[in-house]
């Protein structure tokens, strides 16, 4: 223990931020502790949120699930539409494609999974793509969706603007209150260094005994008050920027994000209902803004219906994310970049956190230091993650892949990747947010080729392994051809939102 605890009980819990990490802490803390607990979230209209973040991953489903949100209307009120995973295209080489799909593919066994399988029928001369496995990336491939009852494992795109609309509308009918108004100054009390209340411009003080973060990468309290240091990720993300615009659709939405890598950064397209989100995270050392803006903009699918935003970012995350009577949630807290789109899910997580480690009648340090634990540990390994989609990559045709193909990377990326070469395992640590087979699907993805595989796998023989991985791909075919179109889908499953 490194602080001395708070004094005061905890009654009056305060969110500064009304964005999506602030509405989803509303949501959560009032549908738990709304009768226990004074809830106020205080945005201000005058700066807005940030407004991308549209893609999500299917852990944000558990989430609605824990607060009862139905989802039929969640996606009707958020335009929202399907994501069975992300379509990689550039990445490894450019005019290659690959996916990494959210579902589970083919099976394992209790002693390897199966991509040894997969690597022993290669040596039988069985060459079927590795997605032919795994019903969400087959589905995804033939624009074909379903719903929960299917069994699918899939996120969602969504609105952020609606998102916000919906868990404000959420957190007030559980009690929270709001507040519009600019914060201009956070008081601290003398006696401990806590957060004490919050100044709006007009005058009002927010008073509180527990205070979120949620004003973005403003972190007005977490680093403007309490001045908790950065940790950046920087030397191993090298995009700090990012423009981001709205298009109208011009084809049926398809069930996956897109990420298309360009000669400096890569390109998101996000379908939705009634638009389209696009953007390019771009690295400024190696393109200027007004090159980056006009290779977004001819590679855009339908015309613009927004202006182009340009935004700078630091990614990196907060040393703490947990300091004094403050916690950070969201983009005050850590952002690694959109690649996989983790920021959402991480917010979420921080609250998941927050709840298992709630103060009991007061700040108590073990609860904290255990919260910041886990909070670096998280963010970090997810960051691993994405920084090996960068450094897998075979290209070599610009200095800014050159710089991601012989960047130094974290010694455990280091270490996962080359047993994956060696042996075709991952190792896992307990609770990560990614698992086996999305590691294993970006990595072949990128062009890694294991050198072996389990002797496991070669207990079958040659015809009992065509048996099984024939059996198996036709489960995953006959699954997906039962499945509609995912345009057919939306209509049918969010009917509210389309016109009659
Ligand atoms: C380019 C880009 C793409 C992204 N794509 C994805 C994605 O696909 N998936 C994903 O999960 N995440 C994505 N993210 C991250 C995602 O946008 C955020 O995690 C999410 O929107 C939550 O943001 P936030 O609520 O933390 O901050 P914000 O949306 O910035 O909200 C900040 C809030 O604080 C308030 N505020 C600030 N200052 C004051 C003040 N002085 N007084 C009162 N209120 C104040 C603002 O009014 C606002 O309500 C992306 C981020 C970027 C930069």
């Amino acid at each position: 223990m490194t602080e001395h605890s708070a004094a005061s009980p905890i009654r009056k819990i305060v969110i500064a931020g009304g964005g999506t990490s602030g509405w989803l802490a509303a949501a959560a803390i009032s549908k738990v502790f709304g009768k226990n607990f004074d809830i106020t979230l205080v945005e201000s209209p005058e700066i807005g949120r940030i407004g991308v973040g549209e893609a999500t991953i299917p852990t944000l489903r558990v989430f609605h699930k824990l607060l009862g949100i139905n989802e039929r209307e969640f996606m009707a009120h958020v335009q929202g539409t399907f994501k069975l995973g992300i379509e990689f295209r550039n990445w490894a080489n450019k005019g290659d494609k690959y996916f990494h799909s959210f579902g589970i593919t083919g099976k394992e066994c209790w002693a390897c999974q199966f991509q040894h399988f997969w690597l022993a029928g290669k040596k039988y001369g069985i060459d079927v793509p590795f997605g032919d496995y795994c019903p969400e990336s087959k589905a995804a491939r033939l624009d074909r969706c379903s719903d929960e009852d299917s069994g699918l494992n899939y996120a969602y795109h969504l609105d952020a603007t609606l998102y916000a609309d919906f868990l404000k509308k959420f957190s007030q009918k559980h009690g929270a209150n709001h507040v519009e108004g600019m914060i201009e100054k956070v008081l601290i009390s003398p006696e401990n260094g806590y957060i004490k209340s919050l100044l709006l411009k007009d005058g009002r003080e927010i008073e509180g005994d527990l205070f979120l973060d949620c004003t973005g990468f403003k972190a007005l309290l977490i680093d403007g008050a309490l001045n908790t240091p950065w940790v950046p990720y920087g030397h191993y993300l090298p995009c700090d920027s990012a423009i981001a615009l709205q298009t109208e659709l011009v084809r049926d939405p398809r069930p996956y994000t897109q990420s298309i890598a360009h000669d400096f950064g890569w390109q998101w397209r996000i379908p939705l209902q009634h638009r389209a989100g696009n953007g390019l995270v771009y690295s400024s050392r190696h393109v200027s803004d007004d090159e980056a803006m006009a290779t977004l903009m001819k590679n855009l699918e339908g015309s613009p219906v927004t202006e182009p935003r340009v935004i700078k970012y630091v990614t990196g995350r907060r040393i703490n994310a947990w300091s004094k009577n403050c916690i950070a949630v969201g983009l005050t807290s850590s952002f690694i970049e959109p690649l996989e789109s983790t920021s959402i899910h991480l917010a979420m997580s921080a609250i998941y956190r927050l709840m298992r480690y709630f103060p009991q009648n007061e700040i108590s340090m073990s609860n904290v230091e255990e919260f910041n634990r886990q909070s670096a540990v998280e963010t970090d390994r997810a960051r691993d993650f994405v920084i090996m989609h960068y450094h897998l990559t075979q290209r070599a045709d610009t200095e800014f892949w050159r710089y991601c193909k012989n960047m130094k990377i974290p010694e455990a990326l280091a270490n996962r990747v080359q047993l994956f070469k060696d042996t075709a395992a991952i190792a896992l640590e307990e609770k990560e947010l990614f698992l086996n087979d999305s590691w294993v699907q970006v990595m072949m993805g990128q062009g890694v080729s294991p050198s072996a595989y389990h002797p496991i796998a070669d207990v079958m023989d040659e015809m009992e392994l065509k048996n099984f991985l024939g059996y198996l791909r036709g489960n995953v075919s006959e699954k997906v051809s039962a499945m509609p179109s995912h345009q057919r889908l939306i209509n049918h499953y969010c009917k509210a939102a389309m016109p009659a």
